[in-house]
């Protein structure tokens, strides 16, 4: 056989180096080869071994048995976005008819989901306003619920759940709780050692931490009671007859179920790159999470001082309704995303937004740089006025995101953007 064409060369050069890296390699490839003829039926078949990347790809599962283990999960599948995994995690759980129960205290792109995206598709949803007692949780069950869905730490009020409260009231109802704990990340907080059975990360946040890419996982606590009746899907067996994943995975279905099914047919697959991003961020997500909670206690700490200031919203200040609560359940920091509100209202808001020189003026949280938001007038906009103040959103109300900088210069910062409200006294009121 003669040399091959330029073009064939040019796209089947072997790729392998048969060197064996310390860093998880990326595998950047949309798909792996067969080793041989009888690989690709066992791949169809039961799944074994590698084939597509929106299957399964070493690089992402890499990613995913750490987040597993830090989570204290059995099993975790990342995603494309934090919003892929809330809606697989409860496309997962619900069909049409079916009916959830959600702390009114969430992202506002999960509230818009429920309202706007999945209620389109029949699923019926009831929002539990006081999150600290149970019998509003009870209240809202109906025959026809199938998840309860809460924040671990909230936004933009800073609302603490008792998870282990919570998910009792699930249980009695043979319901699983789901918890987005993207605000506390594991190393401060893991849903699974309270009784929650799956946990939903935006890793565009902390765990990839760098403000470099957009992913979300889901993991799962193995929790799946095979006798259940609710989940038809999980435990019954589908138009081919294969066994349903009850019986082939046992309690771990729910998760069985989302990476066999939901989740490749959706298609919200992260790239292998994406993956290898967010496993750096989670390497150093222990060190990067002690110092922005210890800087935010600081920072904090200074605000509430400040006359310009009507009230900060921090679970890890003493005055914070729930203080006592945060004192037992987050022992190694109180997180580093919270809200400041000014008595100069909208005005003084926009003032310090615009002086602000390390702080960055974005919509994201969990980065290793200090950001800032004005929730009123982005985040939370489409509300009404009522709706708002209920959640804590005021005209004079600033959301921080607090990172990895010298908390001096971090106080440094804010004291100048305060002293630009200073500068006009009718905001200082
Ligand atoms: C950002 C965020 C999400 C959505 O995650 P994306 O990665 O932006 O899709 C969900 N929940 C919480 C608490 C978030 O902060």
């Amino acid at each position: 056989m003669g040399r091959k064409g330029f073009t064939t060369r040019q796209v089947q050069g072997s790729g392998q180096t048969g060197a064996t890296p310390r860093a998880t390699p990326i595998y950047l490839t949309a798909g792996f080869t067969f080793d041989e003829f009888g690989a690709a039926g066992a791949h169809f078949d039961t799944g074994e071994g590698y084939a597509y990347t929106r299957i399964g790809n070493p690089t992402i599962e890499a990613v995913e048995s750490t987040l597993a283990g830090l989570e204290g999960g059995t099993g975790a599948l990342l995603l494309a976005s934090g919003q892929a995994a809330t809606s697989v995690a409860l496309m997962t759980l619900v069909s049409a008819g079916d009916h959830v129960v959600v702390s009114n205290h969430i992202y506002e792109g999960t509230r818009g989901l429920l309202l706007d995206s999945l209620s389109r598709f029949g699923i019926d949803v009831s929002f539990v306003h006081d999150i600290h007692d149970p019998s509003a949780w009870e209240a809202a069950i109906r025959p026809d619920t199938r998840v309860l869905f809460a924040e671990s730490i909230s936004n933009a009020t800073n609302r603490l759940l008792d998870v282990a409260e919570v998910s009792a009231v699930a249980h009695a109802h043979g319901l699983p709780l789901v918890i987005d704990n993207t605000f506390a990340t594991p190393y401060l907080f893991r849903p699974i050692e309270h009784g929650a059975d799956v946990v939903v990360h935006s890793a565009s946040k902390f765990l990839a931490g760098h403000g470099a890419v957009i992913g979300g996982a889901i993991v799962d606590a193995g929790t799946f009671d095979v006798t259940s009746t609710l989940f038809p899907q999980l435990t019954e067996r589908d138009r081919s007859g294969t066994p349903s994943p009850a019986e082939r995975a046992g309690a771990g279905a729910r998760l069985a179920y989302a990476r066999e099914s939901v989740g490749p047919r959706l298609g919200p697959t992260p790239s292998p790159l994406n993956a290898f991003l967010i496993g750096q961020g989670i390497e150093t997500l222990s060190l990067r999470v002690e110092r922005q909670s210890a800087n935010a206690l600081i920072v904090a700490r200074w605000l509430a001082t400040h006359d310009a200031v009507e009230s900060v919203d921090y679970v890890g200040l003493d005055g914070h309704a729930d203080h006592a609560l945060a004192e037992r359940l987050l022992p190694d920091g109180f997180g580093s995303v919270f809200t400041v509100t000014l008595r100069g209202g909208a005005a003084a808001a926009e003032r310090v937004i615009e002086a602000v020189r390390t702080f960055t003026h974005m919509t994201h949280l969990g980065d290793v740089r200090s950001l800032v938001l004005h929730p009123a007038s982005t985040s939370h906009i489409h509300l009404s006025d009522a709706e708002r103040v209920a959640l804590g959103v005021f005209p004079g109300t600033l959301r921080l995101s607090i990172g990895i900088e010298d908390a001096a210069d971090l106080i440094d910062d804010l004291a100048h953007a305060f002293a630009a409200i200073a500068a006009r006294d009718d905001l200082l009121v």
